[in-house]
């Protein structure tokens, strides 16, 4: 494991002149901001396991309990603010002719930073859509969708596929980009996990932040270990002023 200084130069020689550029986040940049995990926790929710809960046959069993768990989850999220590294990335849209952020976390934080048009792999914890037919749900809609289904959180349950399009688009914008990152994952989970490897395979430049080292490290073409809020402003703030980065 690196210990010295990573050499940056390299890396700000190619972002320079990239035009596409696609980011990968995952649970650890959420967990950067405060966001619990949902595992082992406390108080009334202890006893159940998020695969007791997050699931269609538990919903189909007891869509109140699982509303509730949901409701829980949506309060404790609202202190939960975004860090500098989604404050970073929401930036950075700016500085390449494509731009594609695909996340696995479902709490809104890259939006929340400003990020447009995120393509998100396993849904949103805010939003609500309609179990039988898909339907988002208004404000101030009924628990009920006008096709008789119940509405329920707009996420990806244990069970359930991903999204068809989020995935297509993720895959695309990983085999086209010249740059991509892979931040706060352990590319261990499909389809997340494909993405640094085929963007590789396409002739990418890829880099990883990661407090611990991944499977993909070994192949990464600068790995940098740490929080995501402290690397990733140094790594694209520069990127956007023409004689910024050099590796300080
Ligand atoms: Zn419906």
């Amino acid at each position: 494991m690196e210990s010295a200084e990573p050499d940056l130069s390299r890396y700000f020689e190619v972002a320079h002149v990239a035009n596409r550029c696609a980011v990968l986040t995952g649970a650890g940049v959420s967990a950067e901001s405060g966001m619990p995990t949902f595992r082992g926790e406390q108080g009334l929710w202890k006893e159940y396991r998020p695969e007791e809960l997050a699931t269609p046959e538990a919903f189909q069993r007891n869509p109140e309990l699982v509303w509730e768990w949901y409701e829980y989850r949506r309060g404790m999220l609202e202190g939960i603010q975004p860090n500098e590294g989604h404050r970073a990335l929401a930036s950075a849209e700016q500085f390449f002719e494509e731009f594609t952020l695909i996340t696995q976390n479902i709490d809104g934080l890259h939006q929340a930073a400003g990020s447009t048009d995120v393509v998100e792999l396993h849904g949103n914890i805010r939003r609500d859509r309609c179990h039988d037919c898909g339907a988002g749900r208004g404000e101030e809609e009924a628990m009920e969708c006008t096709c008789g289904g119940l509405f329920r959180p707009d996420v990806v349950w244990f069970g359930e596929s991903l999204p068809p399009q989020a995935i297509s688009m993720a895959f695309s914008a990983a085999q086209s980009a010249d740059l991509l990152f892979s931040v706060g994952t352990s590319t261990m989970v499909y389809p997340a996990a494909q993405l640094p490897y085929l963007a590789k395979d396409a002739g990418a430049f890829v880099v990883e932040v990661n407090p611990e080292p991944t499977p993909f490290t070994p192949l990464a073409d600068l790995a940098v270990r740490g929080p995501s809020g402290q690397w990733l402003p140094r790594l694209l703030d520069p990127l956007g002023s023409p004689a910024g980065g050099g590796n300080s």
